[in-house]
C-alpha cells in the first residue's frame, strides 16, 4: 500500500515538529509525519532538566514539557507513531514499517529530521570486557526519566561536552553523583566555567589529560583503567557513561542515493536546505550533529518555507552552480552547494566549525575575490555563523571558505 501526501516528515523531534507546525501555518494541510517512537518530541522527551524553549516560546521549559508543547502545536498533521522509515528511494518514495507491517509513503517533498546520536562504545574502540553498565547519555536519561530507575550507583562520565553536564543533572535527579568526569584533552570541551560548575556546584572532579584505557568487569562494570600520564591506574566504579561525540543519524541516508558530506557526516544541502535528490530536504541535527533544540526548531521552520517554494515550483530544477570548498582547519561548512539566483534577497546564512582551537582570519572567496572576511577565535564545539548578501553570490562559480590560522 502506498500513501500519498504533499509533504512527508521523517522524525518527530524539534526540527520535524516545527516544520510540520510551520507548514500548516503556511496553508499546507496534506502532511504526514513518521516517528519511530511511541511519543513525539525527540531527545527533549527524556531530558528532565530545564533549558528548553526560551527563544521559541519566551519561557524556559523542562525537556518533556517542551516536547509536549511542540507536539501540541504540530497537531493537525497526520502523525504516525511507532512508524520507522526503512529506506529512502529516488523520487520521493520512502519505505517504512509500523504496527500494521510494511507501508510505502510517496510525497512531493520529504523532510529528513532524524536527529543525531552519541558515538557508542563499539565505535570508540575502547578495549576491555563487555559488562553491563556501559551506556550513552540518551540511554541513561531513558532509564532515569522515563522508567524511574538508575542502573548504577558510582559511575564515571567520559567526555566533557555540554551533554556531560546534562548527565550530572540526570544523575542528581536519581540521587547520585558520579566519581569523576574524564576528559582526554587538556581543557574541557564545553565552555570553561563547566569545570567549576561540576566541581563547585556538583562536587564532581573533572580529570583532564586523562585517557580511558579499558573497562573492567565480568557481568557488571567493576572499574576502569585510566592513564593520567603516569601509566595505567585502576579506578573502581560500577558504571561508565559515554557522553557526546554526536553524529548525524544517517543509518538510512548513508546507504541511499543521497550525497553525504564527509565534514558534517550529514546530507549535503544547497542554500534551500535541499539534498542532492531535490525531493529531499534536511533540518535539525541530522545536518551536522548536535546543536540546541532552539536552533533545530528554527531550521525546521526555515525548511517549511523552502518546501512551500518547491510545491509552488519556485526552486531551481538544475544542479547547483557552485560547490563550497574549504581551506585551513575547518571541520565543515554548510550549505555545501550554492545557487547564484538566490530565491530572495535575504542574506545567505553559512555555518561552520573548526577542527581544533584556532585564532585566525576566516574569508569567503567567490570566483577569486574575497567578498567577506572576519577575525575569529574558535573552538571545535562552538558554531561559527555569518551571513552573505545575495548580491555577493550572483555570479558564483567557485566558492571557497578559507581559514588562515594566525
Ligand atoms: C542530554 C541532552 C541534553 C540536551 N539539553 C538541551 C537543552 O537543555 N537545551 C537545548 O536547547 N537543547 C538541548 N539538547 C539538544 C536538543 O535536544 C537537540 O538539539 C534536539 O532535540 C534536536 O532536534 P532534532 O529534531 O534534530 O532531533 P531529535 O530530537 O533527535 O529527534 C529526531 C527524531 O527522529 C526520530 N527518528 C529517527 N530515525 C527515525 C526513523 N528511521 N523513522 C522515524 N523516526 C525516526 C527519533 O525517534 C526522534 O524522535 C540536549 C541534547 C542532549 C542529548
Amino acid at each position: 500500500m502506498t500513501s500519498n501526501s504533499d509533504v512527508l516528515i521523517l522524525g518527530g523531534g524539534p526540527a520535524g515538529l516545527s516544520c510540520a507546525r510551520a507548514l500548516r501555518g503556511l496553508g499546507i494541510h496534506n502532511i504526514v509525519l513518521l516517528e519511530r517512537e511511541s511519543a513525539l518530541g525527540g531527545i527533549p522527551r527524556h531530558c528532565g532538566h530545564l533549558g528548553f524553549g526560551l527563544r521559541e516560546f519566551g519561557k524556559v521549559y523542562s525537556g518533556p514539557d517542551y516536547a509536549k508543547r511542540l507536539a501540541d502545536k504540530a497537531s493537525g498533521a497526520d502523525l504516525k507513531l511507532r512508524m520507522s522509515a526503512l529506506k529512502l528511494e529516488p523520487g520521493g518514495l520512502v519505505r517504512a514499517t509500523g504496527p500494521n507491517g510494511a507501508e510505502d509513503f510517496q510525497a512531493k517533498a520529504i523532510v529528513l529530521a532524524f536527529g543525531a546520536r552519541e558515538t557508542p562504545r563499539s565505535a570508540r574502540l575502547i578495549s576491555g570486557s563487555r559488562p553491563f553498565g556501559v551506556m550513552n547519555t540518551g540511554a541513561l536519561q531513558q532509564f532515569v526519566y522515563l522508567h524511574g530507575k538508575c542502573p548504577f550507583e558510582r559511575p564515571v562520565v567520559i567526555g566533557s561536552e555540554l551533554v556531560a553536564f546534562s548527565t550530572l543533572l540526570t544523575l542528581r535527579h536519581a540521587g547520585l553523583k558520579p566519581l569523576a568526569i574524564i576528559e582526554e584533552n587538556a581543557r574541557i570541551t564545553a565552555r570553561a566555567p563547566g569545570k567549576w560548575i561540576a566541581r563547585l556546584g556538583f562536587g564532581v572532579p573533572v580529570l583532564t589529560n586523562t585517557r580511558l584505557l579499558s573497562i573492567i568487569g565480568r557481568d557488571r562494570v567493576t572499574g576502569i583503567e585510566i592513564d593520567r600520564g603516569f601509566g595505567p591506574e585502576l579506578m573502581e566504579c560500577d558504571g561508565v557513561i559515554l557522553t557526546g561525540r554526536f553524529r548525524p543519524e544517517t543509518a538510512l541516508i548513508a546507504p541511499s542515493h543521497i550525497e553525504i558530506d564527509p565534514g558534517t557526516s550529514g546530507p549535503v544541502i544547497d542554500d534551500y536546505f535541499r539534498c542532492s535528490d531535490h525531493h529531499y530536504f534536511a533540518a535539525g541535527n541530522v545536518l551536522r550533529g548536535i546543536e540546541t533544540a532552539g536552533q533545530c526548531w528554527r531550521e525546521g521552520k526555515a525548511v517549511a518555507e523552502m518546501v512551500i517554494a518547491r510545491l509552488e515550483n519556485r526552486l531551481p530544477a538544475r544542479q547547483p552552480d557552485a560547490r563550497v570548498t574549504l581551506q585551513g582547519p575547518l571541520a565543515y561548512v554548510y550549505p555545501q552547494r550554492i545557487y547564484r539566483d538566490a530565491l530572495t534577497d535575504h542574506p545567505l546564512l553559512f555555518k561552520a566549525r573548526v577542527t581544533h582551537e584556532v585564532r585566525g582570519r576566516l574569508s569567503v572567496v567567490v570566483d577569486g575575490s574575497v567578498v567577506w572576511s572576519s577575525r575569529i577565535s574558535a573552538l571545535p564545539e562552538r558554531r561559527i555563523a555569518w551571513k552573505l548578501p545575495a548580491r555577493d553570490l550572483r555570479t558564483c562559480r567557485q566558492v571557497s571558505v578559507e581559514l588562515d590560522a594566525a
